[in-house]
């Protein structure tokens, strides 16, 4: 069944641009094409897909891959005439034998159950759509899935075993078995099946918009008409007709003021976890009995002096540079909320939305510390354990991506006018390419 239902009638292709509350004219895409917001250039669209075939075949095959991580060992190392072989399931045991068990739950929910509950709930909305039929509890489903894209670090967790490698490949022998290169497939696979999935399109297929009063026009902002854009399935409606969205029954507020206050605790906890994190130690070598603690600065002092400065350059971005920026953006941004300014709006959307990006990446150390310590076991020879500045570590890059989920960036906008015929805003929206 094809999902190109894009609505015909004006009224029908009305969306309010969730980052900049500006009402928007969706227009009728050709396959490959995005549509963009004019006033913030936010992604309105993902690509417009001819049917749901292709994500579902991909869905499917980014699954079986990921099966197949778990049916393979996954690296082995050897050192001083002791080996070791390590399957991606071991993580769990080992970082738990360690008394680590939030290093477990946190390695394997991002790497392999969000993936997994997501690509399964994808198949499940894309078998709706292909046999034409209402599953039950697929407007809940659809709804829950976007929230997670950001959690599912699979990309992430490869560059931190190849860092790790790195980090070790001086001091013992390692092997990459097929469970480790079933996972990079995998994890290509699945950033190929995201790009797939056109939204807009498989919502218009899931449940019927709800119609808009005719008095709705582009070129204003949604609260200046009384309408919100649902966070759920990004349909407009209007806010007097209850606080659920009629479509996907999200609960939503006009304008979360108060949401502010919410995303400064989220950044003072952060900053604060950010202080054990440093100053405790992240993973702790024991060599020939003798054990070497080390923190996130002298584990990038340490790879400096052994001559590994790409590597060092990585932790030292993704651990140090990342998190500070990140706080330091996001609080900056919650003060400039406070004082909005029309002509400082699209530059700091844009600072926002590198920040909710590149904050993953910092998770990357977190992955390091997973993998040493699951596959370097070979007793009072050689051995890794995690350390408690890995757990703050991990919560410091968790606080702050929840923080940067719940800055409104709407109050960026709130400068600008409200009303018809005084901003000079463009309206239609804007049609941009995509693979
Ligand atoms: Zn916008
Ligand atoms: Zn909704």
């Amino acid at each position: 069944m094809s999902i190109s239902t894009n609505a015909d009638s004006h009224a029908e292709r009305l969306v309010v641009c969730r980052a900049c509350d500006w009402v928007v004219t969706l227009p009728v895409r050709a396959p490959g094409q995005a549509a963009r917001c004019p006033r913030c250039r936010h992604h309105l669209t993902e690509a417009a897909q001819r049917d749901a075939q292709r994500p579902l075949a991909w869905g499917i095959a980014t699954l079986v891959t990921l099966g197949l991580v778990f049916c393979f060992s996954f690296l082995s190392f050897s050192a001083y005439g002791v080996g070791h072989v390590m399957a991606f399931g071991d993580t769990l045991h080992a970082l738990i034998a360690d008394d680590y068990a939030e290093l477990a739950v946190i390695l394997l929910a991002f790497t392999a159950l969000f993936p997994g509950l997501y690509l399964a709930a994808l198949i499940y909305l894309c078998s709706a759509v292909q046999l034409g039929r209402t599953l039950p509890g697929q407007v809940v489903i659809a709804r829950a899935l976007r929230p997670i894209e950001p959690w599912m670090m699979s990309d992430v967790f490869i560059v931190g075993v190849l860092v790790a490698l790195i980090k070790i490949i001086s001091l013992a022998s390692i092997h990459i078995h097929t469970g480790f290169v079933a996972f990079c497939l995998f994890s290509v696979l699945m950033l190929r099946t995201v790009t797939l999935i056109d939204w807009t399109s498989l919502w218009d297929v899931l449940a019927p918009r709800g119609s808009l009063p005719t008095k709705i026009r582009p070129g204003a902002t949604g609260r200046a008409q009384g309408l919100v854009a649902c966070h759920g399935c990004d349909t407009p409606f209007m806010a007097d007709r209850g606080p659920c969205c009629p479509r996907c029954g999200k609960r939503h507020v006009l304008h979360r003021v108060n949401r502010i206050q919410l995303t400064w605790a989220l950044l003072i906890t952060a900053t604060l976890a950010y202080i054990p994190a440093n100053v405790y130690p992240v993973l702790s070598t024991i060599q020939l009995g003798n054990a070497e603690p080390q923190t996130i600065a002298g584990g990038v002092m340490h790879l400096l002096h052994a001559g590994d400065w790409p590597i060092a350059l990585v932790i030292f971005v993704a651990s140090i540079v990342v998190p500070i920026s990140k706080i330091v953006a996001l609080a900056w941004l919650c003060l400039a909320a406070r004082r909005p300014r029309a002509r400082a709006s699209l530059s700091r959307t844009r600072l926002f939305h590198i920040t909710e990006k590149i904050g993953r990446w910092s998770m990357i150390d977190v992955f390091v510390v997973a993998t040493l310590t699951t596959l370097v076991q070979a007793g009072s020879l050689m051995s890794i354990a995690p350390g408690p500045g890995a757990v703050a570590f991990a919560l410091v890059v968790i606080l702050t991506m929840i923080a940067a989920h719940t800055f409104d960036t709407r109050l960026l906008w709130s400068a600008h006018t409200h009303t018809f015929g005084v901003s000079t805003d463009p309206s239609p929206s804007e049609i941009s390419h995509s693979a």
